[in-house]
């Protein structure tokens, strides 16, 4: 038995609701395929079951991309207010956090629930379930699922990244893009704890726990956030955002003690120039077993003004080589993903498959920690929807 529809919308999680309900508000028959036996469980384990829906100071900086211009037109025309204003409509209560980082007072399941209620309204057609099995192209786009055919003019593919398998991300929105010729910027997992060298790891990793204000850096990017030492490497909003621009081998630069002068004591000629003294400085910057343990491996070898200046740079550039990443099964992001290049960024069809569309984590757009994949996911979800 064949369904026809005006749209068919793979993957029912952010961007694929989003673009759900601003096509079904226009009066198109809108048909949504999610494998899960529900929607959205990514939205319902976000932001710690709060679901950081949003960031007040978005800007295109906040994304990595092999064009940094791509999002900006979506970006622009679905801003942070636009998403506010729905959640406001819906009466859901919410906070600010730091950075500009907007989460549920009560629970994820508000904004699911509000994206569901908007779906109803706008007469999308909802199939939980469903085993994607084939699609094609004749003249129009036809999806065979175990049970039954469907058929519509658009495709708009939603369905994420690599990250979390474990509550149902697949590859399919990549195997779709290179069915129907589009290249792919290969991807990697983003916004992902850090495992360090054995050595690095028997060294520092007892310590898990351990928590510091630092600045990361690598690949000309810095972040300036808490960085937590795991039983595994480095975890933490620092660790996680620069994890999203780090590659093997590169190292990564960690300033332990941001704006402050680690040695400035030992400018007075009273101070004994010492392990104690110097000790005693780096534990008021760090947690105590923290700085003891790096100084075990960075003490000066000897007390001149010049080895002291190298130990000043040093804890200011700790440089150091991840062994790897936590790998998909932690990353709360999958960067790179279907080319920019194949994309309207007004509308996000395919510039070469008329009626074929990509949005959301599929696309090589990636946003930082802080509520910008969210932000990215509804506004290129609205950005095609708009233009069915
Ligand atoms: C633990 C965690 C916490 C996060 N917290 C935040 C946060 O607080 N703020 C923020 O901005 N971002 C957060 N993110 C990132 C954010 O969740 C994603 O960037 C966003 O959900 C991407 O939206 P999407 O619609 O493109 O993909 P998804 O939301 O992943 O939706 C894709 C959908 O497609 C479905 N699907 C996949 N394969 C198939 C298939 N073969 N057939 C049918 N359906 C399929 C999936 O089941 C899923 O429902 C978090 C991510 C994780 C993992």
């Amino acid at each position: 038995m064949t369904h026809s529809f005006d749209t068919l919308i793979l993957g029912g999680g952010a961007a694929g609701l989003m673009c759900a309900i601003e096509a079904g508000k226009r009066r198109r028959r809108v048909a949504v395929f999610e494998h899960a036996d529900r929607l959205g469980k990514k939205i319902l384990i976000s932001g710690g079951g709060r679901c950081n829906f949003t960031n007040v100071h978005c800007r295109p900086e906040n994304f990595l991309s092999s064009n940094p211009h791509f999002a900006k037109s979506a970006l622009a025309r679905y801003t942070p207010a636009d998403f506010i204003a729905l959640v406001e409509k819906h009466r859901i209560p919410y906070h600010e956090k730091a950075l500009g980082q907007l989460f549920c007072n009560r629970s994820a399941r508000d904004i699911l629930g509000m994206l569901e209620a908007e779906c109803r309204d706008a007469a999308v057609s909802i199939f939980l379930n469903s085993n994607i099995q084939q699609v094609e192209r004749t003249t129009d786009f036809v999806l065979r699922t175990a049970n039954a055919e469907f058929r519509a003019p658009v495709l708009v593919v939603a369905t994420g990244g690599l990250s979390i398998p474990k509550i149902g991300a697949t590859s399919l929105g990549y195997d779709l893009a290179r069915q129907f010729g589009l290249a792919i910027r290969e991807p990697w997992p983003g916004l992902v704890p850090l495992t360090l060298s054995d050595e690095d790891r028997s060294r520092y990793c007892d310590l898990a726990g351990v928590s510091a204000e630092v600045v990361a850096a690598c690949a000309g990017q810095q972040f300036r956030e808490k960085m937590l030492v795991t039983h595994r490497g480095l975890s933490g909003p620092a660790i996680l955002q620069i994890s999203s621009y780090w590659k093997k081998p590169q190292p990564i630069l960690i300033d332990l003690a941001p704006e402050r002068e680690v040695t400035a004591s030992f400018r007075d000629s009273k101070t004994p120039r010492n392990l104690v003294t110097l000790r005693t400085e780096l534990r008021k910057f760090l947690a105590h077993r923290f700085a003891d343990r790096w100084l075990d491996a960075h003490a000066p070898i000897s007390w001149t003004n010049h080895a002291l200046a190298n130990l000043e740079k040093e804890t200011h550039a700790w440089a150091i080589s991840p062994a790897g990443t936590e790998g998909y099964e932690k990353a709360e992001v999958t960067a790179g993903g279907v080319d920019t290049d194949e994309l309207s960024p007004k509308t996000m069809e395919s510039r070469n498959i008329p009626g074929l569309f990509f949005i959301g984590e599929v696309v090589d757009v990636t946003g930082h920690l802080g509520g910008f994949n969210f932000q990215w996911a509804w506004a290129s979800g609205a950005a095609a929807g708009r233009a069915l």
